[in-house]
């Protein structure tokens, strides 16, 4: 019996490990029997519904703005129009929120979230 290894409950027969994408467990290689859990990464553990506002820029350039447009500030002059005056806001979770938070940041477009954000 190698380290780390256990006999089955069930039926005392040799187990094997699941590592399965997102699923890990244990499994018996003998009967039905398995233990097994998902991995959750913890950023989508993270309930809290963030409201994110960008900065207001006078100048805007032509990727700044496609970016907004794109994260559904409509189109191009609509999108401008948004920048110039801060009033592009997006509300999520986590997950949405760092992932808009990537796409302002390479953009360089300037935007404050609250509460806290920690992602
Ligand atoms: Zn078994």
């Amino acid at each position: 019996m190698m380290e780390g290894e256990f006999l089955c409950p069930v039926c005392g027969g040799l187990t094997e490990k699941i590592d399965e994408g997102r699923t890990t467990g244990t499994r018996c290689t003998r009967c039905e029997w398995s233990v097994v859990s998902t991995y959750t990464s913890p950023i989508d553990e993270d309930l809290t519904f963030y409201e994110m506002h960008i900065k207001k820029l006078n100048r805007p350039n032509e990727n700044q703005i496609k970016t907004i447009s794109s994260l559904g500030g409509g189109n191009f002059l609509q999108a401008k129009k948004q920048i110039t005056e801060g009033n592009f806001s997006v509300r999520g979770k986590a997950r949405m929120i760092l992932s808009i938070k990537n796409k302002l940041n390479n953009a360089n477009l300037l935007f404050e979230i609250s509460p806290d954000f920690k992602w």
